[in-house]
């Protein structure tokens, strides 16, 4: 991926700077690194965002906001959490991205999380920033009413900093229905206002059709565009999945409507192997235990009789696509050696950052078609863009319209990643051309608007 000595010297340079100017950050720093390997050799031919110092404005978020988050639980102690907001760029449009409770969220992980939103976001082709916020609040073995104290409280201080036109909140890692409408809620009764300031929103009060399904069902229509560009479709190929939350529940439903065979989930805990394939059935299975439950993904293999690999991660298990849907860094060097072994030809990214620097150069280097979280996963954020729209326009789209949004902007991503990242042999290098085409869009959007 490197051009020239002389990128590599630039690339080297920056990232001292960075780490120099962000201590003990080693999230963010694997995130800016990723995209300075892209995108420096580009700077390199293209001296008027080198002039203009484009990417290292890119990397300093436009402002991070952290705050005490009191809360008391249902025995009465009081608690403390810290929260964050991380509005990390606006050229393109308000900040947009997730909030994150995980009790292993620090402000390294959600600035690595908002600068991958920045690009993300520019490649959605829509008018949307990047941000990211949360805490290291945990909502497992917690009340709903715990829950919602918390959620209330975390508002009471973010409702300041966000708006409609300002910063669009939604889910992520720990934040599903249940707390988008607690968050939703307490904004909608702080402001006095009913407006679309998060997504990800119940049906009931302003919420798009498809949006939960979005991520999982995008990351499929990526993976059906990469496909092609060998001539082949998903049907009858085995897929290895990790994740039981949101990402890899839509991930297993597209993947069986395309005629796929899924045949793994995990959880923090350990994954599954269901031999057979997870049918329509094993899944709704999982939807309950995981959504309604709120249970542990061994308690699948107990229903259905097939393996649980306590502690461990599904990579070793033979398939011919891998889509990891958990979390960041859960598939590392050895976990893709595996998978080359093993024959598998296509790895597309459902979470953010799911595989070290190091996996992804042995998947490239062995020639599998590889797509960053980047690209593959934006579909979440792209239909919180469209119901963003609905919001404004005050109407529903149907299932059909926005699915069909949906496809056609995962298609328009996978042409931009071509565009930036074909390389000469014909095969295409979808990291490449993720963080160019990503960078191109909110580049020209920052030198025309000055030294802001
Ligand atoms: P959920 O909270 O719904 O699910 C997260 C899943 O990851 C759970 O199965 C969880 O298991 C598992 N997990 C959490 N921590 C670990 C860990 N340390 N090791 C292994 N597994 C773990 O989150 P989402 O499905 O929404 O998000 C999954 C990924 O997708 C994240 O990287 C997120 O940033 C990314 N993403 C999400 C989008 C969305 O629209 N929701 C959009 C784009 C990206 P457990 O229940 O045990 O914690």
């Amino acid at each position: 991926m490197i051009a020239t000595k002389q990128s590599a010297s630039a690339i080297d340079k920056f990232m001292q700077m960075v780490e120099k100017h962000n201590p003990a950050q080693p999230e963010f720093y694997q995130a800016v690194y990723e995209v300075a390997l892209a995108v420096i050799p580009f700077i390199e031919e293209h001296p008027e965002y080198k002039k203009a110092n484009i990417l290292e404005r890119m990397i300093e978020p436009e402002r991070i906001l952290i705050f005490r988050v009191p809360w008391m639980d249902d025995a009465g102690n009081f608690r403390v959490n810290r929260g964050y907001r991380v509005q990390m760029n606006n050229a393109i449009g308000p900040y947009k991205g997730g909030l994150r409770f995980h009790p292993d969220v620090t402000l390294s992980v959600l600035k690595f999380l908002a600068f991958e939103q920045v690009f993300k976001n520019s490649l959605t082709t829509l008018p949307i920033g990047g941000g990211k916020g949360g805490s290291d609040f945990d909502p497992k073995g917690k009340s709903d009413n715990e829950v919602m104290r918390f959620c209330q409280s975390f508002m009471i201080e973010l409702f300041r900093h966000i708006g409609k036109d300002t910063d669009i909140p939604a889910g992520d890692i720990g934040v599903g229905s249940r707390e988008i409408g607690y968050l939703f809620g307490q904004f909608k009764r702080l402001k006095n206002e009913f407006n679309g300031v998060l997504t990800g929103k119940g049906y009931a009060y302003g919420g798009s059709l498809i949006r939960p399904e979005a991520t999982g069902y995008g990351l499929l229509f990526f993976v059906d565009e990469m496909l092609k560009t060998k001539g082949e479709t998903i049907k009858g190929k085995r897929v290895v999945i990790s994740g039981s939350g949101n990402v890899a529940q839509y991930a297993i439903e597209k993947t069986l409507a395309f005629g796929g065979i899924p045949i793994t989930a995990s959880d923090s805990n350990g994954f599954i192997y269901d031999h057979q394939g997870i049918d329509t059935h094993k899944l709704a299975y999982l939807l309950d235990l995981k959504n309604n439950r709120r249970g542990r993904i061994s308690e699948y293999a107990e229903a259905f009789g097939c393996p649980y690999f306590e502690g461990q991660k599904p990579w070793k298990i033979p398939c011919d696509v891998a889509l990891p849907c958990a979390i960041q860094n859960e598939l590392d060097e050895e976990d893709a050696k595996k998978l080359v072994a093993n024959g598998c030809k296509l790895v597309a990214e459902g979470a953010n950052m799911p595989s070290t620097p190091k996996a992804i150069e042995v998947l490239q280097k062995n020639r599998l078609l590889y797509a960053p979280g980047k690209a593959s996963n934006a579909g979440g954020v792209a239909a919180s863009g469209l119901e963003m729209s609905q919001n404004s326009i005050r109407m529903y789209w149907t299932r059909e319209e926005v699915e069909g949004r949906l496809r056609v902007i995962m298609e328009m991503i996978h042409e931009q990643c071509i565009r930036y990242g074909k390389n000469a042999d014909g095969s295409v290098d979808y990291v490449k051309g993720a963080n160019i085409a990503g960078f191109v869009r909110v580049a020209d959007a920052m030198l025309a608007e000055g030294h802001v």
